[in-house]
Formats: C-alpha cells, sequence, structure tokens
C-alpha cells in the first residue's frame, strides 16, 4: 500500500533536512504506527505521502502511485485526520460531514451512522465552535471516513481526548483494521502504538533505524527484570536483577532473604524502554 525509499526532505529556507533516508513499507490491512518524540517528522511524512510536500528526493510510491504525481482518484481512495481538525466551526457536525461528503464522486456513509462510531450521535445538531478539542478530533475522524476509503491517515488521533474517548478511537481504529482497511497513524503515545499498532517504526534523526511488531521488539531491546524492594533501618531499598538467571545470583538470594522484605515485581520492557534504546544507539 505505502512504499517509501530513502526519503529525503527539507522545508523551503531551512538549513536542515527533516527527513533525511527514511525508508518505510507498509501492507494492505496493517496498522502501521509511526512513531517520535513532537518534531520528530511524523507530520512532514503524513503530509508527502499525501502530495502536499512535492518537493522530496528518493521513492515514496502509495497505492502504486509517486507521492509527487498522486492523481485525482487517489483522493478518492484515502481518508485523512490531520492533527488540528480541519471542520466548518459555524455549522453542525453532521453538516460537516453531509458537506464533505458531497466532495466525493462516489457513495459516501451516513453521517448519522459515522457520528455513532465515535460517541457523537448526542452532538449531531450542535455547531462545532461549541465542541471540546476532543469532540472536534472525533469528528474529524469521522471525516477521514466519510468515503469509505481503503487507506486511512491519521495523524494524533487521540490528541486532547480523555482516556475513556481514547478508548472509543483506539476500538474504532481497531475495527478499520478488521474491515480490512489499513491505517498509517502517527502517535507520540508509545502505550496505544503498542496496543493497536501491528507494526512501528521509531522516526529518530530523520530516518527509521528499527521496524518490527511491538512485542518482537519489545523482547528484542527490553530484558526482563526483577525489582526487589526491602526496608533498612527505616527506608525502603531496592535492587534490579536480570529475570534470566536471577535464581543463580548470589545477591538475588540474599535481597530474597532480607528480613524486612516488602515486595518482588517483574519489569517488562515498554515501547518507550525501546525507543530509549534505539535513540540511545545512535548517541553511542
Ligand atoms: P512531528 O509531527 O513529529 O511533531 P513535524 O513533522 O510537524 O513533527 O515537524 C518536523 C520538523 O519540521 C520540526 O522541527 C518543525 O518545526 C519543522 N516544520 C514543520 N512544518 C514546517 C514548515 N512548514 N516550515 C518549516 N519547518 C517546518
Ligand atoms: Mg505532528
Amino acid at each position: 500500500m505505502i512504499s517509501v525509499e530513502n526519503l529525503n526532505f527539507t522545508f523551503p529556507g531551512s538549513a536542515t533536512p527533516v527527513l533525511h533516508g527514511l525508508s518505510l513499507q507498509v501492507s494492505r490491512a496493517e496498522v502501521y504506527g509511526l512513531l517520535g518524540p513532537s518534531g520528530a517528522g511524523k507530520s512532514t511524512t503524513q503530509r508527502i505521502l499525501l502530495g502536499l510536500e512535492p518537493g522530496y528526493t528518493g521513492q515514496a510510491t502509495i497505492l502504486g502511485q509517486p507521492a509527487n504525481a498522486l492523481k485525482r482518484s487517489y483522493y478518492g481512495r484515502i481518508g485523512v485526520s490531520f492533527e488540528l481538525p480541519a471542520l466548518y466551526l459555524r455549522l453542525t457536525a453532521r453538516e460537516n460531514l453531509a458537506l464533505f461528503g458531497a466532495l466525493y464522486e462516489g457513495t459516501t456513509r451516513s453521517p448519522d451512522d459515522l457520528l455513532a462510531l465515535v460517541d457523537l450521535s448526542d452532538a449531531a445538531d450542535m455547531r462545532v465552535s461549541d465542541f471540546s478539542k476532543g469532540m472536534k478530533m472525533r469528528l474529524n475522524l469521522c471525516r477521514a471516513l466519510v468515503n469509505d476509503p481503503e487507506l486511512v491517515f491519521l495523524d494524533e488521533p487521540t490528541s486532547g481526548q480523555d482516556p475513556a474517548r481514547a478508548r472509543v478511537t483506539r476500538d474504532l481504529i481497531k475495527t478499520l483494521k478488521s474491515e480490512g482497511r489499513t491505517v498509517f497513524l502517527t502517535t507520540h503515545n508509545m502505550a496505544e502504538a503498542a496496543e493497536i499498532c501491528d507494526r512501528v517504526g521509531f522516526l529518530v534523526d530523520g530516518r527509521i533505524p528499527v521496524t518490527g511488531s511491538p512485542d518482537d521488539l519489545m523482547r528484542r531491546f527490553g530484558e526482563p527484570l526483577v525489582e526487589v524492594k526491602w526496608r533498612k533501618q527505616g527506608t525502603l531499598d531496592h535492587a534490579r536483577f536480570p529475570l534470566a538467571g536471577m535464581a543463580d545470583d548470589p545477591d538475588f538470594i540474599t535481597a530474597l532473604k532480607s528480613p524486612d522484605l516488602v515486595s518482588i515485581h517483574t519489569l517488562e520492557a515498554g515501547l518507550d524502554d525501546v525507543f530509549i534504546a534505539v535513540a540511545g544507539q545512535r548517541e553511542g
């Protein structure tokens, strides 16, 4: 669905490239997460794939078309939610979706069905100017689905949403995948990516040095540890031991025998640990 090879991009007038040798592949019916801290170049990558920044070098092909020469038909097959919601504030939620739907030639999804997907049915007749940031983000997501797209681009789709609504959005993304759609997602939320992405790529210094499924990456880069806590002269002391081989570690045995043992926990690596390891390799 998406194939990028050795992509380089510098904003006009800027001295430093945002993207520098970036490569990534996204397959059909996959949820791909582009991860990285704020300013890494995630939104820029999405904009290039949408044909909005044609001044790149390298290869970027989406649905078989080069990103700097996309045909009109391309836009009928994709859905986009930008980082900042692009909506008509004076219109209601339902009117917004009807209007965006009218821009497409093919059949479109009914505004009411879309609003129900993101828990906005009760707000269908409210003006968008009265929406909270989280409500706008969810309406923005509906906008991306109006034309029943096979490929959906979502830039930070859960930003500004409370935890319960962020869950609605994550569940919707899982539904999109189960319907056979492909999702290209950018986020700085590592826990969210670990939950919903089939594969993730870390954007570091304008390229993606490491790609894989969240589980594989956490296994590859994260060493499971056991943390033992005990009390010593009134204060809490702790030590961490690698899970592998801990039974033969005399210090671990000593810690276990502490008369004031408080707790023993396994600490599993998260994607944020993987990111720190990947970003650290660059410096080392
Ligand atoms: P992210 O989405 O990962 O937070 P962006 O893609 O928005 O990052 O931005 C990447 C870098 O490019 C940042 O340093 C940002 O300041 C810069 N940048 C973004 N848009 C422009 C622009 N239109 N002109 C010049 N620099 C820009
Ligand atoms: Mg961004």
